[in-house]
């Protein structure tokens, strides 16, 4: 597991995930992961969604990481502090804030709303996506917002990139003309992006992203980071193996590490 580190992990503070932060870093220390971070859903100004840490919140949210860090030390474990932004339209002068709130390690970046009230990954909201768009739409939109997202130069690095395929919904034939304004957006920003391994355990039981797209991304040089996605202890570093090996498989031989915002590359 040398030069691998999980960087999108969850907090119970955005009440969808469960676990104590300590309990991520002993699940990280059992699986021989020496390096972890924290990346819970980015509070809004005010309230927005039943699934992000409130802006009240965001205190306890450091002293947990802090807490973590704490016992990570004990154990061997370099914990960092992130932070899973949504991207919305307009939403720029928000994130400027976020982005000073705290002395983040690095900031994912994510699209989950299609729209203000429509969200591409919840099952909730699954049966009126499904009207309002179909697959081509539906992807069409997200990866415009997605390349939208990167060109805000906001982030250090991308999560999940081909998020709507969750329940299986994905356009016939190639997919590379949706895939390749974001690579260039990627590559002219130099900024990262992530395997997610949580697409694994749902419904699409698939990576995030499809190797095609790993492909277009190795080779504009696009730097990559690999992530659970945990929303409990469990899954800390969950499927990693496969990742490697998907990762491997697309030329790539080293993976990002961050540290006040700070990027550097390491073999794996
Ligand atoms: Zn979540
Ligand atoms: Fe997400
Ligand atoms: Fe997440
Ligand atoms: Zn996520």
């Amino acid at each position: 597991m040398v030069g691998l580190a999980d960087y999108h992990m969850h907090t119970p503070l955005c009440h969808h995930a469960e676990g104590h932060p300590r309990e991520y870093v002993e699940s990280a220390a059992r699986r021989g992961l020496h390096e972890i971070g924290f990346a819970c859903h980015s509070p809004m100004r005010t309230s927005f969604d039943d699934w992000r840490m409130a802006i009240e919140d965001l205190p306890n949210y450091l002293a947990m990481v802090d807490q973590a860090r704490d016992h990570g030390r004990q154990l061997g474990v370099a914990v960092r502090l992130g932070l899973e932004i949504d991207y919305l339209p307009g939403h720029e002068p928000w994130i400027e804030e976020l982005t000073s709130m705290a002395p983040w390690d690095y900031l994912i970046g994510s699209v989950h709303y299609l729209t203000t009230s429509l969200v591409v990954d919840h099952p909730d909201h699954l049966s009126q996506v499904q009207e309002t768009y179909n697959p081509e739409e539906m992807w069409e939109l997200y990866w415009q917002l997605y390349t939208q997202a990167i060109r805000t130069r906001a982030f250090d690095f991308m999560a999940h990139p081909d998020l709507p395929k969750k329940f299986g919904r994905v356009p016939q034939g190639d997919l590379t003309p949706y895939y390749q304004p974001s690579i260039a957006a990627l590559q002219e920003t130099n900024t990262a992006f992530e395997i997610n391994t949580a697409g694994l355990r749902k419904p699409i039981g698939a990576l995030y992203p499809s190797g095609e797209f790993l492909r277009l991304a190795h080779e504009a040089g696009i730097s990559l980071v690999i992530s659970s996605d945990a929303h409990a202890p469990a899954e800390v570093g969950a499927d990693f193996d496969e990742a490697s090996a998907a990762a491997r498989e697309a030329g790539y031989g080293q993976l990002a590490r961050f540290e006040a915002r700070n990027r550097t590359l390491l073999d794996f």
